[in-house]
């Protein structure tokens, strides 16, 4: 961690976080039940396994301990010789079984970390652990929340998707850190391929917070933990974002300071975050939280994943693409920035660089493709299957067949709004660049048709020669080179 100086008097928030991820697998952890489910009905993705029927064995799915050896390597964390399960024992409707299969004392990763940056300051946030487990179901309150609903349905489609749980040291400071951290998590997961950000309850965060004052912070070593003991703190739950994750603890961090500047003790609690009124609200207190019963996962056996970390191998992370490219293309951390937000860009930025200028590259890709797709709302992934077509067009541009205006305001455009190829595009359109014979008669024309402002510019009136420009570019549908095009008026105009 870095130093950063905390004034002695003030008060300073602690948090930690644990979030929960759902893993991209194609099937759920412990059963062949599939895990692309798009609107399917409740309880139609559902198996003996997952739904808890006496008798019915869990086996582990492959995919999944591969995704979490992967996210351990990314975070540099220690990886066991063996990791094992354990049941965790908590009776809720959403748990058919009545425990969640889960890790307890030999988690697949521990003692990670990840770099965060904030107001151009970077932070090292320690993760404690990070282990698999599986989702439960999930329950609908109907006609009202749940404590005012009438009755409650349960889908069992969630239960057994594969999840981990990421559990970082108390090492944020501000709300702020904590949307950075996430931010962060997600673009790694990402590029590890085993998360999607954009699929529904993908990232689920809960989160502790306390109030302690300044003395008690030291940002080197952190905090002793008979401090953080001592400071009660509340569980904020429900946080299902990286703004709202920011916006529920910037809440909570006043709330807690403002009870405290005004002498009243903070009740040591569990909040719910309701995302609609932008507050978190108390809620009615669990019995024995802490006592889940763990034991053994006797159904299934130890797994040795040493082994797993020398096999699998994990791609460049963001970080140091984002270093690579300023140095390999000599781009502006702006442009490395952006052209390395997902992998799926970045792979196409290299793709193109190869072989043309990586400026010329760098603009297409950052400044022109993504602000296209970004206006339309869509995602590099969405025109995956077309990308041959987007590196043509900046073909086209590179050997000067048309003007890189008509290819960023008409091409690239209709490309993305019709779903047509570059060529047939500039062929409608009449886009080509106009061939040198073209212009030539274009500026003789333009010369004739308009004497006056021939007059005006032998009498010196800068006004007169972009007129004329403007006359050649209309007669050529746009097509020529307005830099051309001015040069050749100077000349013949000179003569
Ligand atoms: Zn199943
Ligand atoms: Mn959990």
């Amino acid at each position: 961690m870095t130093a950063q100086a905390v004034q002695q008097d003030e008060l300073v928030a602690v948090i930690g976080l644990e979030v929960h991820v759902q893993l991209e697998t194609d099937t759920k952890i412990f059963c062949g039940c599939s895990t692309e489910q798009d609107d399917a009905e409740p309880n139609t993705y559902t198996c003996p396994v997952c739904l808890g029927l006496p008798g019915a064995l869990p086996v582990l799915n492959e995919a999944a301990v591969e995704s979490a050896v992967k996210v351990g390597k990314a975070i540099d964390a220690d990886i066991p010789e063996e990791t094992r399960f354990h049941r965790k024992n908590y009776f809720y409707p959403d748990l058919p079984k009545g425990f969640q299969i889960t890790q307890y004392d030999a988690p697949v990763c521990q003692d990670g970390e990840l770099e965060i940056e904030v107001g151009g300051e970077r932070r090292t946030v320690g993760i404690q652990r990070a282990h698999l487990e599986e989702d439960p179901g999930s329950l609908q309150h109907q006609g009202g929340n749940i404590d005012t609903a009438d009755y409650t349905l349960v889908d069992y489609n969630r239960a057994g998707v594969p999840l981990m749980e990421i559990v970082t040291d108390p090492d944020f400071r501000s709300a702020e850190e904590v949307r950075a951290f996430l931010a962060k998590l997600e673009e790694v997961l990402e590029y590890l391929g085993v998360f999607d950000s954009a699929r529904d309850g993908s990232l689920r965060v809960d989160a502790n917070l306390s109030i302690v004052s300044g003395e008690e912070v030291d940002d080197v070593s952190g905090i002793d933990e008979a401090t953080l003991e001592s400071a009660n703190r509340t569980e904020v739950k429900n946080i299902s974002s990286h703004k709202g994750a920011e916006k529920a603890l910037a809440y909570e961090e006043t709330r807690q300071k403002n009870a405290i500047q005004r002498g009243r003790e903070v009740e040591q609690e569990t909040r719910h975050w309701d995302e609609t009124r932008g507050i978190t609200v108390s809620m009615r207190s669990k019995e024995a939280e802490k006592d889940y019963r763990y034991f053994r996962e006797a159904d299934l056996p130890p797994l040795q994943v040493s082994d797993w970390k020398e096999k699998l191998s994990i791609p460049e992370l963001p970080d140091d693409r984002r270093e690579r490219f300023r140095a390999e293309y000599g781009l502006s951390e702006e442009a490395a920035s952006k052209l390395t937000s997902t992998k799926q860009v970045a792979d196409f930025y290299e793709d193109v660089a190869e072989t043309f200028d990586p400026d010329l590259a760098a603009t297409w890709v950052a400044d022109n493709l993504l602000g296209e797709l970004n206006y339309r709302d869509m995602a590099i992934t969405d025109v995956e299957e077309r990308l041959d077509e987007f590196t043509r067009l900046v073909e086209l541009v590179a050997e000067d067949e048309i003007t890189t205006k008509n290819a960023e305001e008409v091409v690239l455009r209709e490309m993305l709004d019709e779903g047509d190829d570059p060529e047939a595009i500039i062929e409608r359109e009449g886009l080509g660049k106009a061939d040198s014979g073209e212009v030539e008669v274009a500026v003789e024309d333009a010369i004739d048709e308009n004497p006056d402002a021939v007059e005006d510019y032998h009498a010196g009136e800068g006004g007169a020669l972009n007129f004329l420009v403007g006359q050649v570019m209309q007669k050529t549908g746009g097509s020529a080179d307005p830099g051309a095009v001015n040069e050749l008026l100077r000349e013949r105009l000179e003569e």
